[in-house]
């Protein structure tokens, strides 16, 4: 029988691993399914998506810059995918409707808590940035109850309004760079996208607490500026975004199968394709 097919839209898309890992999942769970990359610019996301879905298409990934495009195009909505205004994942059901998800924070959650034991509940969290993937991660952060939020952002406002967005949820707060001065966090996130041009968001020092955690949603075959920048503060793991990529791929792929791929070999595998054992 022919394939099921699924792709990942985006622009650029040419270093997407994402067929990479999508291949590697349905080889292990014996899915047939063809999984491609397409480059798909903003003004041709509407048409595009629409074409993929009438010619059988079952599921999409959607990347930089297509995610709130998605989020506006799908038919319904998961709760996740409302509250982040952002869509990384489509599926055609079986009444004809598009569902839209939002996978990166149950990705990134999965990433911190399942791989690398790193406690969410009660503890004090700090966010860099106040995007697209800032607004995706929150919900399912929250859900795990931490004792506080910090949102700092270089464009303040940015901030405030994601905490005024989310603050039913719990507690969060927003702040800029210069004002993080003498608090002291368990959790820094940077979801800022200054790693992809090599920067690092304007930190003071002393904000990890003994024993803290710092993690990239970036990565690339080298550590980013902000995983160096957590081993310079002596963090207990400075970790990238790859675990994160696989494991929001992994619940795309459980949405599209109901299958649940596992995740840990494919992390393996790709952290030794780019030269750098698993972190532990
Ligand atoms: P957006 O463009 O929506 O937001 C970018 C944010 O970064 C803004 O808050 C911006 O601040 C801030 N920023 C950019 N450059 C700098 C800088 N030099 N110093 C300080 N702040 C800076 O991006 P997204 O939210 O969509 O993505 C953010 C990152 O997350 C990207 O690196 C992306 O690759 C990564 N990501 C990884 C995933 C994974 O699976 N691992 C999934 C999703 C995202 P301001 O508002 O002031 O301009």
């Amino acid at each position: 029988t022919a394939p099921d097919n699924y792709a990942v839209f985006g622009h650029p898309i040419s270093h997407s691993k994402s067929p990479r890992i999508h291949r590697l999942f349905a080889e292990q769970t014996a899915q047939n399914l063809s999984y491609v990359a397409e480059d798909v610019p903003a003004d041709k996301f509407k048409a595009s998506a629409e074409h993929f879905f009438q010619n059988g298409g079952k599921g999409l990934n959607c990347t930089v810059p297509l995610k709130e495009l998605a989020w506006q195009y799908a038919d319904c909505l998961t709760e996740r995918a409302r509250l982040g205004k952002a869509v990384n994942t489509l599926a055609k059901q079986s009444d004809g409707l598009i569902l839209g998800d939002n996978t990166d924070g149950i990705g990134l959650v999965n990433d911190l808590t399942v791989n690398h034991h790193i406690e969410l509940h009660a503890s004090r969290i700090l966010i860099l940035g106040a995007g697209g993937a800032t607004r995706g991660i929150l919900a399912p952060i929250l859900e795990h109850r931490p004792s506080q939020i910090t949102i700092a952002n270089r464009t303040l406002d940015k901030a405030e309004t994601i905490v005024h967005e989310f603050a039913d949820l719990g507690t969060l707060s927003s702040s800029d760079y210069p004002s993080l001065g003498h608090q002291l966090f368990d959790l820094i996130i940077n979801a800022t996208s200054a790693s992809l041009s090599g920067q690092l968001p304007p930190l003071p020092p002393g904000l990890l607490a003994p024993n803290g955690c710092c993690y990239d949603l970036a990565y690339g075959n080298q550590p980013t500026a902000f995983v160096h920048w957590g081993i310079a503060q002596q963090a207990r793991k400075s970790l990238d975004g790859l675990g994160m990529l696989v494991e929001q791929a992994a619940e795309a792929f459980y949405l599209w199968r109901g299958v649940r791929p596992e995740t840990q070999e494919v992390i393996a595998l790709l952290n030794e394709e780019r030269g750098s054992p698993t972190p532990a």
